[in-house]
């Protein structure tokens, strides 16, 4: 083995100040972060860029303190270790969780960290300064070590990405095989990643999408059907592909947009996940829709450790795959935002830090 590079005592990031634009992601020198009682520090290889990162860079979440580097979905290498650290090695392969709780009480203790009893739970790139740098610092018990097999940029996509689908299809949704599963968004990447899952799962895919050109990429990451609806109306599309009946999940990607014709599109007793709110604006629901037909609606947040872990062994054991649209150097991290503000992305932007 080389040795490995001495810890340098500042780094490159993007630093977000202001909210706004794009051009708000700004590269800068910062000091590389000391890990303190329990806390890692990993030199970033690549860190995915999440839809969530430009609502936070655009201000969405007013509680987010500034300045903060953004991004939460990281694949790096362990390259020191705070004071009593336990359970990870510098030199280890890792992830990391995306909302990091105390890491103390019940619900830490019990693995479901989203679920933390202290106020709320951080969020990494948040509440936590994050990936978008060459260095970033997490709590040891956030650590999550990468399998053998198991490349760092598929690690960086698959934490946020796959670990949110497979706690909304699986535990959330409960998804069962034959099932008819509609996932709304489909062409981004957490609709992407969730296909991919569906068709493991052995579910019947209906694909949404505003634009015809990404037909093709769906049904190569598991669409049975796809449903291009540019005005994003289409449950009577369901209702026919379903024989009347309507289907029996909906993976609500996309949110306010489109979630009252996902209601619509659901058989009696369906149950609509609701995963994500593009735009972040209040939804209008019609509340006869879920009494007469009861619907359920169903929230679902993050993964746990242990369902990453089983994202982690079907990516090595290539059952399912990610779809990484563009690798960019960290300073690009502007131009990727304004592309996927654009409508542009054809699954996960990534953004390579100090790849090595
Ligand atoms: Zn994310
Ligand atoms: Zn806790």
């Amino acid at each position: 083995m080389s040795p490995r590079p001495a810890i340098p005592e500042s780094m490159n990031a993007l630093l977000l100040s202001r909210f706004g634009g794009p051009e708000q992601l700004v590269p800068s020198v910062r000091p590389v972060p000391t890990p303190g009682p329990g806390e890692v520090l990993i030199r970033v290889a690549y860190c995915g860029i999440c839809r969530h990162d430009l609502l936070t860079r655009s201000g969405a979440f007013a509680k987010t303190p500034l300045p903060v580097i953004p991004g939460h979905q990281i694949g790096g290498t362990v390259v020191s270790l705070g004071p009593d650290v336990t359970g990870v090695e510098t030199g280890q392969r890792v992830s990391s969780l995306i909302r990091i709780g105390c890491g103390d009480c019940e619900q830490c203790r019990a693995g479901n960290e989203a679920y933390c009893e202290t106020f709320r739970a951080r969020f990494l790139g948040e509440d936590l300064d994050g990936g978008y740098a060459e260095f970033v610092k997490v709590p040891d018990h956030a650590v999550i070590p990468l399998p053998d097999g198991l490349p760092l940029e598929t690690a960086a996509v698959a934490s946020c990405t796959f670990g949110t689908a497979y706690h909304a299809i699986r535990t959330r949704g409960q998804a069962q095989p034959g099932e008819t599963v509609v996932v709304t968004g489909a062409s981004g990447g957490a609709g992407l990643h969730a296909l991919e899952l569906l068709r493991h799962f052995g579910c019947r895919c209906i694909a949404v999408t505003s634009s015809d050109e990404k037909s093709e990429l769906l049904r190569q990451a598991g669409a049975d059907e796809v449903i291009v609806s540019d005005n994003l109306v289409f449950a009577d599309q369901v209702k026919a592909l379903t024989g009347g009946r309507g289907c029996d999940l909906v993976i609500e990607v996309v949110g306010e947009r489109t979630l009252d014709q996902s209601v619509r599109a659901l058989r009696k007793g369906g149950r609509a996940v609701l995963a994500g709110n593009i735009t972040g604006k209040k939804a209008q629901i019609t509340p006869a829709h879920f009494i007469l037909k009861e619907i359920s609606l169903i929230g679902t947040r993050t993964c746990t450790k242990a369902e990453l872990q089983e994202v982690y062994d079907l990516l090595v054991s290539g059952a399912v795959r990610v779809h990484v649209d563009r690798m960019l150097p960290l300073e690009k991290g502007s131009e990727a935002h304004a592309l996927m503000e654009a409508g542009a992305s054809r699954g996960r932007y990534v953004l390579a830090a100090s790849a090595d």
